[in-house]
Parts: structure tokens; sequence; C-alpha cells
């Protein structure tokens, strides 16, 4: 099987992105492998620093192992993490891919921690992927009254900004802000900024990931892919069908968890699959 570094070559030559879903219980793992399975495409389940307390470290890492032993190419992520430890954590659990994210911090702390975190990764040997981000998204995977305070066009990361920033910190792929906000907001979300992705595409060789699209126009999230985006993130959309398939279960009179959680289970693959197809040209 190819490695997730293989896939992200591979997606670059097939002008597509790898779809990146949060989850955080075993019901979630459950929507995002079937519907890849289906599908037959590679497939990255992330799990923020919240979401791997609740699911538990080595129990999605086993979980990401046995079913990949079983043939799918599914990746697990550290999604954003705060600091270093956390991220050698997560490497020593055995994820393939971490975040360290610093975008909060200031400049020179975000390029020397995310440094340490690639020398920490290569000196492991196990080919993770480390990814950092530069420019601010905002930081929740909730619907937002509206768009977060410092989300900006003057925010958005430069072009000469990102390209030194990866030649400095020697990261694998990278997030930058061209746009796309976290979480999902009322009344809808700004436009993605595709001639900035494809500006910072032109002049960096990793690739760039699109955090934050829940809540972005197809139109939109297929011309970022076209721009030179090979992972797209979404979150809180799956969120949204996790909560309202549940509330319909439990208003049936079965007691038992894996029915009830049946209908939530069913909301999210409908939201993964009609991503993955996008995400994959299908
Ligand atoms: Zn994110």
């Amino acid at each position: 099987m190819k490695t997730l570094r293989e896939y992200l070559t591979w997606a670059e030559e097939e002008r597509v992105a790898l779809g990146h879903f949060n989850i955080s219980d075993s019901e979630g793992f459950k929507a995002v492998v079937e519907e890849a399975k289906k599908l037959n495409v590679p497939v990255i389940i992330g799990v923020s620093e919240g979401e791997r307390d609740f699911i538990g470290i080595s129990e999605v890492v086993a979980l990401v192992k046995a079913e990949r032993a079983r043939g799918l190419p599914v990746f697990l992520n550290a999604d954003h993490t705060y600091s270093v430890e956390k991220v050698k954590l997560a490497i020593d659990a055995g994820f393939d891919a971490v975040i360290i994210d610093g975008a909060a911090k200031s400049l020179e702390e975000n390029v020397a921690i995310t440094h340490e975190c690639v020398s920490y990764a290569k000196s492991k040997g196990s080919g993770v992927v480390v990814e950092a981000e530069l420019g601010f998204i905002g930081q929740s995977s909730k619907v937002l009254e509206s768009i977060p305070e410092g989300v900006s066009l003057e925010m958005q990361t430069k072009p000469e900004d990102a390209k030194k920033f990866i030649e400095e910190t020697g990261i694998d792929t990278f997030a930058p802000s061209v746009g796309n906000i976290h979480g999902m907001v009322k009344g809808g979300e700004p436009n993605l900024n595709i001639e900035r992705i494809k500006a910072i595409a032109d002049v960096v060789n990793v690739p760039l990931v699109l955090h934050g699209a829940s809540g972005n126009s197809d139109v939109d999230i297929l011309s970022a892919i076209n721009a030179g985006i090979r992972i797209v993130h979404i979150n809180t959309e799956i969120r949204l069908a996790y909560k309202a398939g549940v509330e319909e279960g439990l208003k049936s009179d079965e007691i038992a968890p894996y029915k009830f959680l049946a209908k939530g289970v069913e909301e999210m693959k409908k939201v993964v699959r009609d991503r993955l197809k996008l995400f994959n040209k299908l």
C-alpha cells in the first residue's frame, strides 16, 4: 500500500484532494471509512487535541491500523496540536501526520516550534508528515454568528512569507490562510481566495491543505483543488450531521446505543460521501 506521502504525490498528479474528516468516536470513524471504501479512495482521519483525548490516542491508532490491515488506505492525523510535547506524543503513538499549530504565536516562535517538530519526526525515521500553518483562520469547529475577529484579507498568507516559512521549517505540507475559516458562519462563508492559492502554489514545493472547508461552496472548493489544494478538512458539517441524526435516533424507544446512534452514522455518511466525491472528482 502507498504511504500518505505517496498518496499526496498521487493527488498532485491526479489534481484531486484527499479528504480529511474529524471524528470523536468509533461511530465517526465507521462513517468515514465505510464511505471511503465504497468509493475506493484514500482518506485521512483527523483528531484534534480534544477529540483525541475523548477517543484515546492508542485507541484511534489501533482503529486506523486495523482498517489499513484490511486494505483501506486510511491515515491518521493529529489535527491542530498546540504544543511540541503533544506532537511528540502523537508521533510516538504511531500517527501518520501531525499539525503543529503555532499560527496564533509570533512568527519567530511559530518557526521555532515547527522546526523542532520536523526534526523530531525526522529523527524517528517513520516518515510522519508534518504540517504547519501561517496566517489566521480562527480556531473553532462550530456554527459562528459572524466571521471571527482577525480573519481579514490582510491576515491571509502572502506567497513570499509561505515560501520562507516552508524553507525555514522543513515542513511537508502547508496550511495557508486564503479566505477559509474554521467552523461555519451563519449567513454564509466568505469566498475562498483562489488567486492567492494559485500564487502560493506557484512558489512553494509542498502540498497545500485547506482547513475549515465546511460551509464553502462546491464551486469554491473545486477551484481551490484546481489551484493546488491537496488535502481538504471537514469537521463542522460532520458534527452537525451526527447531532441531527442522533437526535432523530433518540426519539425512538431504542435503548441500544448501536441502534439509536445508527441514524447519526447514516447522516455523517451522507456528508462524507458527498465531500469525497467532490474532492476526488468522481
Ligand atoms: Zn483546521
